[in-house]
């Protein structure tokens, strides 16, 4: 089986459907499951009219339904397909609004309603333009989650619910159209596993049905070194390791969720990351074997709006349990810290949540002098050779010396394939272009 999930630019219009349906066609062989995300624009349009609805909004519901109801009527679906859907999504904002109260779990019900209603019109028009196709809610297929709404993942053993329920269910010769995004939890609530989700799910699914490769078609011919929006000569890499990759997805590139590649890692199944708009381009392969070629560096990537916060205390010295205490902290106000640097006598790390870091300043300054700066950017240099090349780091911070970026934070483990700063968030454009121009220019 192939796993193919398209994102919400692929399944924006009819046009975009158009091109996903040759696609998908052309693999018909390779027994695909397609794996959808809502139309774009259409999760953020249901969020905003749950948010209505709570504000006090009537006919909150209307604008979304309307904006579907016309790409389901343009790829010429029957007008009462998804009126069900429709109903459900007005009878929830009227609800919402009487309580003037949106859960957590409200609004992943309520988010739930764009993965639900593309793959119906979507397996309509596949199957009216000769693809057999069969639509389904992923938790129909044994996708059963925890009920951490917002951020559910399925319960352990849904592997073995989920071949089961492929078996009995999908018929022979009939391709699934699959919800990205969202799952029902043991109690029959709705979840999803968090925004931008679809791509882990098609990973989860994958692990789940033992796929031979899992495809993900977004908009950009695969991964590349640097976002192009910032750098004209960036390029499309060819392969790359799941180590890598993982590392760029979790620093700021944009092309995959984060936790994409922890499924298919786990059970070696290879990634590519192709464009929708570009079928014929290689994209990028993602396997566990790391690419061919002497460059020490693959791609660069950021995350702009961290703070950094250093905490200063002589107490440090030569003292055990001091990092526990501090983490202990942060831990228990629920904060996620990406970068560590440390000396003798302080302590910086970074997050991108300021508010919980504010939070949390009153106890973490009883154990030290603490400084809070905003409006920092994480940037990360990442290649399987960095740790076997000498030399690596100086020509990294030569390279940011001579664009005058100065580098705040510095963080590089034995062996990391990633080597991480952090920069003021006025200086990203100039560092991530001088970085590539030494780093990654065609040679
Ligand atoms: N439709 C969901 C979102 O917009 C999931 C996804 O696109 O992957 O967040
Ligand atoms: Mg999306």
């Amino acid at each position: 089986m192939l796993v193919m999930k398209f994102g919400g630019s692929s399944v924006a219009d009819r046009a975009q459907i158009e091109k996903v349906l040759g696609i998908v066609r052309g693999r018909a062989s390779r027994r695909p499951v397609v794996v959808s995300s809502a139309h774009k624009g259409i999760t953020n349009a249901l969020i905003a009219a749950g948010e209505a609805a709570r504000g006090g909004a009537s006919a909150a519901g209307a604008a979304v339904i309307a904006r579907q109801r016309a790409i389901a009527a343009d790829l010429g679906c029957s007008p009462g397909l998804i009126d069900p859907l429709f109903d459900e999504i007005a009878d929830l904002c009227r609800g919402v609004r009487l309580v003037r109260e949106l859960s957590p779990r409200s609004l992943d019900t309520i988010a739930s309603f764009g993965e639900r209603m593309a793959v119906r019109v979507i397996a309509d028009f596949f199957t009216r333009s000769g693809l057999a196709s069969r639509a389904f809610d992923v938790w129909d297929l044994g996708f059963v989650t925890d009920s951490a709404f917002g951020q559910a993942r399925p319960l352990p053993g849904y592997e073995a619910r989920m071949r089961e329920a492929f078996r009995r269910l999908v018929p022979e010769g009939f391709v699934p159209i699959v919800t990205g995004f969202v799952g029902k939890d043991a109690a029959g609530d709705l979840t999803t596993v968090g925004r931008n989700g679809s791509d882990l799910t098609a990973t989860l699914v994958a692990a789940g049905v033992g796929a031979e490769e899992v495809e993900i078609w977004s908009d950009t011919d695969g991964v590349m070194t640097a976002d192009p929006r910032l750098v004209e000569g960036a390029r499309n890499i060819p392969r790359m390791s799941f180590d890598e990759a993982a590392e760029l997805a979790y620093f700021g590139a944009r092309v995959l969720h984060p936790e994409t590649l922890l499924p298919a890692m786990g059970r070696g199944i290879p990634v590519r990351v192709l464009n929708t708009n570009r079928p014929e381009h290689p994209g990028t392969v993602i396997t566990a074997a790391p690419g061919e070629g002497g460059r020490p560096v693959t791609s660069i990537a950021y995350k702009p709006g961290q703070s950094v916060l250093t905490v200063t205390s002589t107490r440090m010295l030569a003292q055990h349990g001091f990092l526990a205490r501090l983490f202990e902290i942060t831990a228990r106000h629920g904060i996620t810290v990406d970068v560590v640097a440390t000396s003798e006598v302080s302590v910086s790390f970074t997050s991108d949540d300021k508010t919980a870091l504010e939070a949390a300043l009153p106890e973490l300054s009883a154990i030290g002098t603490c400084r809070l700066s905003p409006g920092k950017t994480i940037l990360a240099v990442v290649g399987h050779r960095l740790p076997e090349r000498a030399g690596a780091g100086a020509w990294i911070l030569h390279a940011l010396a001579e664009a005058e970026v100065n580098v705040e934070m510095l963080s590089y483990g034995q062996g990391s394939i990633n080597l991480t700063m952090v920069i003021d968030d006025a200086e990203v454009d100039r560092a991530v272009r001088a970085l590539h121009s030494t780093l990654l220019a065609e040679r």
